[in-house]
């Protein structure tokens, strides 16, 4: 169970070149893992989150998520999937500016089918669970920069994914945001969520419990550590 990876890579054609943004990754993700992916820039950490995401398919190799193939499925299908098991945090946050906080987390309801009210009875508790209760109805301009960051965790979590993939979630964020969200991460992750972040920043990777190191397309170290974040 959780994600296994076989000798993925992913290619880019560019004129007459070709570019292996991943070159023969394999890796296993097991459920409740907390894991930060590493590495300097244009080493591919964007191009494996959005073949872990579901939001892309590898050029070859084998991608079990939940032991179903993910690799081959069509977008239709792959985007099911990504719905189901996935949600994004991203290092701009992706909010809606025109709508308030509560209706940005009750936006992916809709797409469930789910009446309104129940919608934002969900929404009120999520925002609850992350210290933002009181801000239900502001709008996006109205938070701080960590606060529209717990806004965001929250439209995704708001289907009940079991994964959190969050590309650079502190990338925008002053240090003490940064320690504020990472320790909502911790908190997922001890309620059994599994946590993927990308970051280049390694105190960021440091609050994970395994960090994955990416250079050229390939895991060049990935080490489990025994001490859990403060
Ligand atoms: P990172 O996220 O670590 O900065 P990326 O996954 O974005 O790395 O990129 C890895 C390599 O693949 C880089 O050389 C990048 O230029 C290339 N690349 C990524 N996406 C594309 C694309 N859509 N088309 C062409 N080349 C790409
Ligand atoms: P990050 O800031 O996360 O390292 P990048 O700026 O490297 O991400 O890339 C962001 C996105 O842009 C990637 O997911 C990829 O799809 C696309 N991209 C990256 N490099 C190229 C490229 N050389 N040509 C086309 N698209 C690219």
């Amino acid at each position: 169970m959780g994600i296994i990876l076989k000798d993925i890579t992913k290619c880019y054609r560019i004129g007459e070149e070709t570019v292996a943004a991943l070159a023969g990754v394999s890796l296993e993700i097991k459920n409740g893992e907390f894991v930060a992916i590493m590495g300097p820039s244009g080493s591919g950490k964007s191009t494996m989150m959005n073949i872990l995401g579901c939001l892309d398919r590898p050029t070859s190799g084998s991608y079990l998520l939940e032991e179903q193939e993910v690799a081959t499925l069509t977008d239709d299908e792959l985007a099911k999937t990504r719905n189901k098991r996935i949600g994004f945090v991203f290092q701009n946050f992706n909010l809606l500016s025109r709508v308030s906080a509560w209706e940005n987390v009750a936006l992916p309801l809709v797409y469930a089918g789910i009446a309104e009210k129940e919608r934002l009875n969900r929404a009120a508790a999520i925002l609850e669970s992350v210290g933002l209760a009181s801000r239900k109805q502001h709008m996006p301009n109205e938070l701080s920069g960590g606060q529209r960051q717990r806004v965001a965790i929250a439209r995704a979590l708001i289907n009940e994914p079991s994964i959190i993939m969050a590309d650079e979630p502190t990338g925008n964020l002053d240090s003490r945001s940064s320690v504020d969200i990472m320790r909502i991460f911790g908190d997922l992750n001890e309620q059994g969520k599994t946590i993927i972040l990308v970051t280049h920043e390694p105190d960021i990777a440091q609050s994970a419990k395994r960090v994955i190191t990416v250079r050229d397309g390939l895991i060049i170290s990935d080490e489990v550590k025994e001490q859990y974040y403060v």
